[in-house]
Formats: structure tokens, C-alpha cells, sequence
């Protein structure tokens, strides 16, 4: 295409060869996040980048947009790629923006607890570093071992710590952001576009350069807990009980799988977390926990195995061996109603023959964050398909549950007008603004596009999937 050579003659041009990609191999790992895709699928969308721009400043974020905006080239931002509802997955080729390399800490202000980094940092990088400072991070994602601080802010923004610190946003002071005319913002609570409007985004509207992440003074002392039950109804009331009458840094409710993968536990249902802050406090804290856990019919774990679980909190996906693949999803639900959906997916399981694995952490006392995943096999490929069907069903019911996709990306845009239907209205309206010429992660979130362009209507992406789910008894 004409107009792709001279675009990229001028983007070598402007960034530098070492900074852009055409390499074949190369363009093939960028064409997918951690989800493995059913082939299909991958007819309907042209997924394989044309290049690979990787900027080494905001300056050179902004001068790709701006050259995008020019050419109507889109312009997908991508992290570590650990999101998996194709949020970094073009739709039509284009550009893949590899944030990867602004991965610098710019600045600690020691005197008020906050850190300014660039969008690319992994969080891991991040713990590194502050564990030779006064200060630790309020909240952090459980794939903080891959994945990076602007990947966070453009996806949801809630792991480990927001149960008591709040979401990411409500622990970022400003963010430097790049605007899809290729303009640099600073942003703000008080700013126009504010933080509460641009997290959560997806990449549709604008690129997060660098965040100002406020901290909290280091905890005095950490101490880890695990309960196990017999029984996934009396763990679910002993955690609602935890909730009411304790303060947790986090809880998280595993059950099935996540149990039956790790050699050391005996029992059906677990949860585990932690208590930070003084000595008396957490202790006094910990004191509370074991009379609920008790009261339940749970028992509480030596403190070594309890130690043990915190510390691999953040390798979740060791269960995939158990698959080999996983159809997962993630959304968010009352607290009230956490039972019903999982007897639900259990339903589905048995129906599909899928082993059904869930792992809940808790958000607040009546909302939670429920992972849920069912064991299978990509490798057989119209089974595959089929099966895939089975998170359409289970978003189905925790939307009918009062509950909400936690994430659209490409795989969960029709979902957007039935459970946020004003959320929905607000991105639209911004992106018509801001973003003319559909050039920022186009055919997202706020609807999908075909190759060359082509509007895929939710309501049939939706029929297709109920009929898929139909001829799973077939196959
Ligand atoms: C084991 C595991 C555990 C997880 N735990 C959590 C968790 O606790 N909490 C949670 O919220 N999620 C979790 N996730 C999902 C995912 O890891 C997070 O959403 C993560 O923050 C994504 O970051 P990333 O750098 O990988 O982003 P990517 O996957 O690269 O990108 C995700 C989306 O953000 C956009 N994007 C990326 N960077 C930018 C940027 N700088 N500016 C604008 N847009 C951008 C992309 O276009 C894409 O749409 C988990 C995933 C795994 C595999």
C-alpha cells in the first residue's frame, strides 16, 4: 500500500531505524495477547500489525500520532500484552505502539510520597525499587510481574490493596497523557479530560506517557492469613464477616482447581490475604479473623503456609498446566451474589465436561472482582470454538446479577450497552471529540470493526455465540 510505504518512510525517518519493525516474526507475536484465539476468529479480523513503532520518548509517542492522524494509520497501544480481551490485538493492521522501552523512574519525592514513572515500568520494577525507601505501593495487579503501570491505568486499576487503599485512580495525582491529535496533557482529578475519564479507556482515546503514583508509608507489619473450609457457602459468609469486622490489605476466595493445584492444601475452598500496619493493630486484627474462621467451621493455616500462599500470589496462571489452555473472564458482581454465579458456572461446567476454576478478591464489602476460568484444549479447534461460548453465558448471568464486564477490549464489546449503558455514552461522545478520525485502537470497547473497517454489530457477535453454544452438543 502506497500510503502505508510513505507512512512508514517517515516514521523511520522521524524515530530512527532501530525504533521500527516490519520483521514477519516479529509482527506474528504482536498479533495476539495472552489469549489463545479460536483460528476462526482470526478470519474476521486482519490482527497482523503492519510495524512495530517502539518510542524511547513521549515526544516520539506524540510524533507517531500525529503521523497516524495524518496517514488514518490506527494506532494500538500495548504493555506486556497480559490483558486478554484483545485490547491489543488490531483489528485492521496498523500500528502497535510497544510501550515497553519508556520504562524509566523519573523521580521519588521522598518528602511526599510520590512516584513519577513512565507508562512502560513493570510493577515488579516498581517494589524493587521502593524496598530501599520509607514508601510502598497502596495497590498492585497480580500480574505485576509482567505487566506495566499504563497497561493498568488504560484496563481496570483494581488488584491487591484496593480493598483498602481504593482503585489505581484514586492513588495516581497526575498522569502526562498523549492525546489522539498528538497532544501532550497533564491530567488531573480537576483537569479536562480528568483521571476518572481517561482510566479505564482501553487505549481508545488516549496513551498514558507517565503516571505520578501517590504512595503509602511502609507498614510497620505485614501478616499474611489462609482459612480453609470444607464448604464454599461458609467460606463466602466468614469473608463477608472478615469484610464487616476487620480492615484486610486483601482477601481473595479460591475454590476447585486453584485448590486441588496446590499439593499443600486439604481442603474444598480457601481464602487467603493479609493484614498491614502497627504491631497491636494487626495483631488485635488477626485475633477477629480467627474467631470468624472458627465460627465457620474454617480453620486458619500455620503462619508458615499462610506466608507461603501470599508470596505466590502472583502466579495465578500456574493452574494452565491443568489445561492446557483457559477460557477465562473477569467482571464484577455483588457481593450478595457471588454463591449464585458460581453454582451457575458450575452448571456450565458440567454441561460443557469443563473443569470450572474461580477465584474471587474481594473489592469493598459488597462488591468483588470474580475471576472465573474453565479448563480446556485449543488444540482441537471447532471444540474450541464451541466451548468459547461458555463466557458469554456466564457474563450473561453476572449481568443479570447486577454485575459488570470488568473490561471490554475486543471480546466483550457487545456487553457495554447492556451493563453500562452511560459509560458507554460518555466514551463515545469523548472519542467523537477527541479522536475524529478513529485512530487510537479502533474497533474497541465501545464497538468492534471487522477487517477493512466493517462495523460488527454486538447483537450479532451475541446471536452467533448462543448458537455456538447450541452446537456444543453436536460437536
Ligand atoms: C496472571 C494475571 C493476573 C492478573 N491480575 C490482574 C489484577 O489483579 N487486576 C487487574 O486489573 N488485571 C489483572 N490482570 C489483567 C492484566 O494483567 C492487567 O489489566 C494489566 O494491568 C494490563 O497491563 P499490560 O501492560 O499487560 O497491558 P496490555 O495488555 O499491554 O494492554 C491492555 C490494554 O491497555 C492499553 N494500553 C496499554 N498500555 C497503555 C498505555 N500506556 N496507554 C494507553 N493504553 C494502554 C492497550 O491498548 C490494551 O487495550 C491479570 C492478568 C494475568 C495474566
Amino acid at each position: 500500500m502506497a500510503t502505508s510505504n510513505n507512512f512508514l518512510r517517515e516514521l523511520v525517518n522521524k524515530l530512527g531505524q532501530e525504533c521500527v519493525s516490519v520483521d514477519s516474526l516479529e509482527k506474528l507475536v504482536y498479533a495476539h495477547d495472552l489469549a489463545a484465539l479460536p483460528k476462526s476468529v482470526k478470519l474476521l479480523f486482519n490482527t497482523t500489525p503492519d510495524a512495530i513503532a517502539r518510542p524511547r520518548s513521549i515526544e516520539h509517542v506524540a510524533e507517531i500520532i500525529r503521523l497516524a492522524n495524518e496517514y488514518k494509520i490506527p494506532v494500538i497501544a500495548r504493555g506486556g500484552a497480559t490483558w486478554g480481551f484483545g485490547g491489543t490485538v488490531p483489528v485492521r493492521g496498523g500500528i502497535i505502539l510497544d510501550l515497553t522501552g519508556l520504562n524509566r523512574v523519573v523521580n521519588l519525592d521522598e518528602k511526599n510520597g510520590l512516584l513519577t514513572v513512565e507508562c512502560g515500568v513493570v510493577w515488579e520494577d516498581i517494589m524493587r525499587f521502593l524496598q530501599e525507601t520509607n514508601w510502598e505501593l497502596p495497590t498492585y495487579p497480580s500480574s505485576a510481574l509482567s505487566s506495566t503501570v499504563g497497561g493498568w491505568a488504560a484496563t481496570g486499576g483494581i488488584g491487591y490493596g484496593s480493598l483498602k487503599y481504593g482503585p489505581f485512580v484514586k492513588n495516581v495525582a497526575k498522569v502526562t497523557a498523549v492525546l489522539p491529535d498528538g497532544r501532550v496533557v497533564v491530567a488531573d482529578d480537576n483537569s479536562n479530560p480528568n483521571l476518572s475519564q481517561l482510566f479505564g479507556s482501553e487505549g481508545i482515546l488516549c496513551i498514558f506517557a507517565d503516571l505520578t503514583l501517590k504512595l503509602i508509608p511502609k507498614s510497620e507489619v505485614e501478616r499474611p492469613f489462609m482459612a480453609n473450609f470444607s464448604n464454599f457457602a461458609n467460606a463466602v459468609m466468614a469473608a463477608q464477616e472478615v469484610l464487616r469486622l476487620t480492615n484486610p490489605h486483601s482477601l481473595v476466595l479460591r475454590t476447585f482447581g486453584f485448590v486441588r493445584a496446590k499439593d499443600y492444601i486439604e481442603s474444598d475452598t480457601y481464602f487467603f490475604g493479609c493484614f498491614n500496619g502497627n504491631r497491636y493493630d494487626v495483631d488485635r486484627q488477626h485475633l477477629t479473623l480467627g474467631s470468624i474462621v472458627n465460627r465457620y467451621r474454617g480453620y486458619l493455616t500455620p503462619e508458615d503456609e499462610a506466608r507461603r500462599e501470599w508470596e505466590e500470589r502472583f502466579y495465578t496462571l500456574r493452574i494452565k498446566k491443568w489445561g492446557p489452555s483457559i477460557l477465562g473472564n473477569e467482571f464484577i458482581i455483588p457481593v450478595h451474589k457471588i454463591l449464585d454465579i458460581v453454582k451457575y458456572c458450575w452448571h456450565l461446567g458440567n454441561q460443557a465436561h469443563l473443569d470450572v476454576e474461580v477465584e474471587v478478591m474481594f473489592i469493598s464489602r459488597d462488591k468483588a472482582l470474580m475471576f472465573q476460568l474453565f479448563l480446556c484444549d485449543e488444540r482441537k479447534s471447532i471444540r474450541y470454538l464451541t466451548e468459547a461460548a461458555i463466557t458469554k453465558k456466564v457474563l450473561d448471568a453476572a449481568i443479570k446479577a447486577g454485575g459488570k464486564p470488568y473490561g471490554y477490549g475486543l471480546w466483550n464489546f457487545p456487553f457495554m450497552e447492556r451493563a453500562e449503558p452511560e459509560k458507554k455514552r460518555e466514551l463515545k461522545s469523548m472519542k467523537g471529540v477527541l479522536d475524529p478520525q478513529n485512530v487510537l485502537n479502533p474497533g474497541k470497547t465501545i464497538g468492534a470493526e471487522l477487517m477493512l473497517g466493517i462495523p460488527l454489530p454486538g447483537k450479532l457477535y451475541s446471536t452467533f455465540m448462543d448458537g455456538v453454544w447450541v452446537l456444543r452438543k453436536v460437536v
